[in-house]
């Protein structure tokens, strides 16, 4: 079985008093045991370190976003060798926000996370289509572009986690039904199961990420192909809790 895994993606939010707060009520939660659900939290690159340390240990950590080669003279950039020496042992790539608002392109995603795991690290890979590109019919093409930019460039996928967020989704309190993220998975799996290997397919993590919260997860996470969550806002707050419950 492919163990659940939700990914808390707290963006470009908090003051280190609120990210305090927040592990706190991460650290005195009792949720199911790490080998039920894998909890990822994902702090601005200012406070991986204090949050790393201060977290408890059955929940890990995971970076934004990452360089895409080895680092260098690349200003206000953060290199995949950085996180591995402060043994972060996850990043985020290909968010929809980055793609949108800072032009990455799906070669350059999957760049980065063929660089990325090179170094060591684990890598929670997103793809998605925008409103536009489903209400035109083209969702299936675009997800199955993002994910063969990635595969063009990555042959081993032990370490990694998909994740499928509708850009419609992010942010916006129009989560997708679970039939809509379950057709989705399910042909992401189907993808990658005729282009990468059966193997891959049966034990890669498919998870949905877009206005994902406390009420919607028990029913999202019932179906087959959807293996966990990527959270926004509501990883913010005491209902990522709840959320992490949703695994069983
Ligand atoms: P929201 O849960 O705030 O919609 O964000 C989802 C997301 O982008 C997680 O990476």
């Amino acid at each position: 079985g492919r163990k659940f895994f939700v990914g808390g993606n707290w963006k470009c939010n908090g003051t280190i008093e609120e990210v305090k707060k927040i592990v706190t009520i991460l650290n005195e939660a009792e949720v199911p045991s790490e080998d039920v659900v894998e909890v990822v939290v994902s702090p601005p690159f200012i406070f991986l370190s204090v949050v790393k340390n201060l977290l408890r240990s059955d929940f890990h950590v995971a970076a934004q976003n990452c360089w895409v080669r080895k680092g260098g003279a690349f200003t206000g950039e953060v290199s995949a060798e950085m996180l591995i020496n402060l043994g972060i042992p996850w990043v985020i790539l290909g968010h929809s926000e980055r793609r949108q608002l800072l032009n990455e392109s799906n070669e350059f995603v999957g760049d980065k996370v063929a660089y990325a795991l090179s170094q060591g690290l684990k890598v929670i890979a997103c793809v998605g289509e925008t409103l536009e590109q489903r209400e035109s019919g083209s969702t299936l093409d675009v997800v199955a572009a993002q994910t063969k930019a990635i595969a063009d460039k990555v042959s081993n996928w032990d370490n990694i986690v998909l994740a499928y967020e509708p850009v419609w989704a992010i942010g916006t309190g129009k989560v997708a039904t679970p039939a809509q993220a379950q057709e989705v998975h399910l042909e992401l799996r189907k993808w990658i199961h005729n282009n990468v290997g059966a193997e891959v397919a049966a034990s890669i993590r498919i998870i949905y990420g877009g206005s994902v919260n406390g009420g919607n997860s028990k029913e999202l996470a019932t179906q087959p192909d959807v293996d966990g969550f990527l959270v926004g806002g509501a990883s913010l707050k005491p209902e990522f809790i709840d959320i992490i419950k949703s695994a069983t």
